[in-house]
Formats: structure tokens, C-alpha cells, sequence
């Protein structure tokens, strides 16, 4: 980890923002975000949108961003979404896909020509997500195409266990769904998309052009974001805004530490304003 004052923002070109608890908690900006986006901005910096949440669409989330006051482009956008259906539509064409997900989800696999089957004899994959309409019928037919047909395999849209709330409040994730199911059947889930994986920084990079070494990673969750620009050699900045705190921190493993931390995201900003007017 280095001090914010010695972190230098001539070196960044790219920055790729997680959204909440990064940029925003519930509908409420985060204090700094939209000047840190717009400053950045200014200075020539691209700035991308990432998140793991698969209940809403790219579009859903540039709308979000622009009404709160940082305009942006559905395109520079990516979600767990993006990479699913990538993953879908090249590792296993034609497979016919039982999503327990939300409609997002389904309306993304749907656009990419990917079959849709409840029917436990003919499901190929079963794709686990975030899933607020999960229940028993979804998991019995789960149950039946992975066990009972012994046919189907088994992935997730993205690993997280919950998804952050204001006032410390939660909602349970796709990883709970996830267990529900290898629980019952013992198949075990042989890819997750999103954050830190690859196939999500795959889909960025080619769209943007990033250099990693020259892209910062702003984000409050170490196991997703922190994770996600380590493995890939980008630059981190963790956010004290969300789920982490300095407890956390201090607690965790070497391989999702941050390269700096910022109690509020504009600190960077704050230290390198400073640096230019000494
Ligand atoms: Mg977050």
C-alpha cells in the first residue's frame, strides 16, 4: 500500500468505478463522487462503470448514473451481465439455459439468441444469479436437470454473497443461490463471471483499450474489486464507504490489499491538488 499523497493520477489513463458503495449507496450520490468522475474527466482520464449486480441492465445503471448527476454512456457500462451471455454464447453454443435470475438476466440471454428452457430433460445449463423472485419450483427444476437427469451444468453470474444497503442493511446475493443448489445436488459451480474473474476484464479491455498498469480500479469490496485489479495488474484504490472497513482491512490477505485507501473517494483528488499548487 503507498500514502494517497504519493499516488500520482499523470499515471492513470483508464479509471473503472464499481458502483455500489463506490459511486453511490441505495439512491443517494456518495459524498465526492461526481467531482472526483468530473475532475478525472477533465484531466483526460476515461472512466468506465462496473458492477456484479445482474438484476439491473447497462442501461438501467447509465440511466441511474445520469440522473444523479454524472452523465454517462450505456456503453461504458459492463456487468456481470455482459460476461454471463459472453461466456454462454461461446463456451457452450446452442445449449439451451434455465437462469434463476431476475428479468435483466433473462432479457440479456434472450437478445444473444440463447434458448430459454424450463423443462429439466432438455436444460444444458443452469445459471445461478441474483434471484428476489428464487423459490422452490426454480430450485426443484434445478435440482432435476443437474441430479436427477445428471445433464446440465452449473455456473454463476457473479460470486457475491450479499448485495449492501444503506444503514448496514443487506440482501442475499447470488452465492446464497449458488449453495442452495450444489447443497442439494453435490454438482459443483464450474465458473462465476463478474468481478474478480476474467472474462469481465476481458469484455473491458477490449472495449476500452486499457493499458492495466495505467488503469485504476476504484472499489469498497476487497474479495470483488480489490481482487479483480489485482489479478489483472491494474492499480487499486479501495473506498471506505461501503462494505470495508479499516477492520477489514487490516485483517486481510496480501493478495486484496490496495495499492491506496480513501475514507471518501475525492481524497485522491484532494492529495494531488495539493501536491500541484506547494
Ligand atoms: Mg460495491
Amino acid at each position: 500500500m503507498q500514502s494517497v499523497d504519493s499516488f500520482d493520477l499523470n499515471d492513470i489513463d483508464t479509471a473503472i468505478f464499481d458502483l455500489d458503495g463506490t459511486i453511490y449507496l441505495g439512491d443517494a450520490l456518495l459524498p465526492g463522487a461526481a467531482r472526483l468522475v468530473g475532475s478525472l474527466r477533465e484531466r483526460g482520464v476515461r472512466t468506465v462503470f462496473c458492477s456484479n449486480n445482474p438484476t439491473k441492465s447497462p442501461t438501467t445503471y447509465a440511466d441511474k448514473l445520469t440522473a444523479l448527476g454524472i452523465g454517462t454512456d450505456v456503453d461504458d457500462v459492463f456487468t456481470s451481465l455482459n460476461s454471463t451471455v459472453r461466456w454462454v454464447t461461446t463456451t457452450m453454443p446452442g445449449a439451451t439455459v434455465f437462469p434463476i435470475g431476475e428479468q435483466p438476466l433473462i432479457e440479456a440471454l434472450t437478445a444473444a439468441g440463447v434458448p430459454i428452457s424450463d423443462d429439466p430433460t432438455r436444460i444444458d445449463l443452469v445459471i445461478s444469479s441474483y434471484d428476489r423472485t428464487f423459490d422452490y419450483r426454480k430450485l426443484q427444476i434445478a435440482f432435476d436437470a443437474l441430479w436427477f437427469h445428471r445433464r446440465a451444468r452449473l455456473v454463476a453470474t457473479n460470486p457475491d454473497r450479499f448485495c449492501p444497503f444503506p444503514g448496514g442493511r443487506g440482501e442475499p446475493d447470488a452465492a446464497c443461490i449458488t449453495a442452495a443448489i450444489t447443497a442439494g445436488t453435490g454438482v459443483p459451480c464450474e465458473a462465476v463471471f463478474g468481478k474478480p474473474e476474467r472474462g469481465l476484464f476481458d469484455i473491458i479491455a477490449q472495449a476500452t483499450g486499457l493499458v492495466p498498469e495505467r488503469t485504476l480500479m476504484f472499489g469498497d469490496r476487497l474479495s470483488t474489486d480489490i481482487s479483480f485489479a489485482r489479478r489483472h495488474g491494474m492499480r487499486s484504490a479501495l473506498v471506505l464507504t461501503g462494505e470495508t472497513d479499516t477492520a477489514m482491512l487490516a485483517a486481510a490477505p496480501e493478495d486484496i490489499r490496495p495499492d491506496v485507501v480513501l475514507p471518501r473517494i475525492d481524497d485522491l483528488l484532494a492529495a494531488h491538488d495539493d501536491r500541484r499548487s506547494a
